[in-house]
């Protein structure tokens, strides 16, 4: 079955015999021993949970999938599951939180070397003896960086390290890492899984239940970290929607795009479905789409930059992005002093809301500045 029909009816347990159409909401966190599923206590599992795990895992092409309560929480028990003294190469790009996780919670456990994943040669030149992990991010954040899933697999699979792949942002409509060689997709659910900007959460899906995996789920487990029934009842109910929506922001973000490609007032824009940039030929080949998220700088720096965004009214000035609603931020201004981003970088999350009311908001804001 396809995609559309997949997420429509997969992960919708019955078990009522009163037979309703959607499964409810297990508040439940203890049940009777010896029940069918073998169901004990809702840390361990929970029928909500395993419903939206198995959604997701056949959605991404995977055997199994595990649910988190954060990305984060996601991200990092891949890092907890690695014996300590492991060696990870991560993006020097790489998602802010995760890049924290690595550098405060695991400082002194693993070691990173943070490279510029579009580089293949300085991907090999990072290796070391005791390289456990590849850790990718595609398309990358803020600035739309892509990798090639299939080269850097190959160099994962030459070096005996796990490839994890970072799909927030392409989301399985666009994009299934684990068909291109990849070991295991990460998502944070909060994005464009949840698609309103109100559910925290996270995952995780396997190509194969190996013993990597086992240990994730002992992670899940024994840490805890898991989401509530609540949570995974309306993750379940929004990624039904999933792929219309990503049709939706793919074709939002590209006439954006074009919009400010040709804006006198912007000095760059950073998006994949641009023939200009970098990572298009690679994004073409393996991505369905190119994403919702469109990043751009603005002449006249930061300034000129978060003028901007004070005048627009319909893009709120916030951070996440994968809603229905756009969202504009100055991204430098949330990463911290040590970030790559550029002072008058803007990053879009290009929402649902019709484009001639987005770009007419934009053309007043650019107006003011
Ligand atoms: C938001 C995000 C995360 C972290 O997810 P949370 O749900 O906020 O913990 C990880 N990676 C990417 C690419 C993200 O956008």
């Amino acid at each position: 079955m396809k995609f559309e029909t997949l997420a429509i009816h997969k992960g919708n347990k019955i078990t009522d015999r009163n037979q309703p159409v959607v499964q409810p909401i297990t508040l439940s966190t203890t049940f009777i021993h010896g029940n069918e599923e073998g169901i004990l206590y809702t840390r361990a599992g929970n029928p909500n949970r395993s419903s939206l795990e198995e959604l997701i895992a056949v959605l991404e092409r995977g055997e199994d999938a595990a649910a988190f309560s954060s990305g984060n929480a996601a991200g990092t028990a891949v890092y907890q599951a690695l014996e300590p003294g492991a060696h990870i190469i991560a993006p020097d790009d790489m998602y802010h939180g995760l890049h924290n996780s690595m550098t405060m919670l695991f400082k002194g456990i693993h070691e990173v070397s943070f490279v510029d994943m579009s580089n293949l040669d300085a991907i090999k030149a990072a290796i070391q003896p005791n390289t456990k992990l590849i850790w990718i991010e595609t398309p990358s954040n803020p600035l739309l960086k892509v990798t090639d899933i299939r080269k850097v697999s190959e160099i994962a699979k030459e070096t005996g390290a796990l490839l994890v792949c970072d799909n927030t942002f392409a989301t399985p409509v666009l994009q299934n890492p684990l068909l291109l060689g990849a070991d295991i997709v990460m998502h944070s659910s909060t994005k464009y899984f949840g698609g309103h900007s109100d559910i925290l959460g996270g995952a995780l899906v396997t190509k194969t239940k190996d013993h990597f995996w086992e240990k994730i789920r002992t992670v899940q487990r024994v840490g805890g970290a898991v989401p509530s029934p609540t949570d995974c009842y309306w993750l379940t109910r929004s990624i039904r929607s999933l792929a219309y929506r990503m049709k939706g922001h793919v074709e939002h973000a590209m006439i954006l795009a074009e919009y400010l490609l040709d804006h006198p007032k912007v000095e760059k824009v950073h998006y994949p479905g641009l023939k200009n940039h970098p990572g298009h030929e690679i994004a073409a080949g393996q991505m369905s789409g190119f994403g919702g998220v469109v990043s751009f700088q603005v002449k006249g720096g930061a300034e000129a930059a978060d003028l901007l965004i004070e005048k627009v009214h319909l893009f709120a000035n916030a951070t996440s992005l994968g809603g229905v609603e756009s969202l504009i931020e100055r991204r430098a201004s949330v990463e911290g002093p040590d970030t790559l981003t550029p002072p008058n970088l803007i990053r879009v999350s290009v929402g649902l809301e019709h484009t001639d009311d987005l770009l007419e908001d934009l053309e007043q804001a650019f107006s003011q500045i």
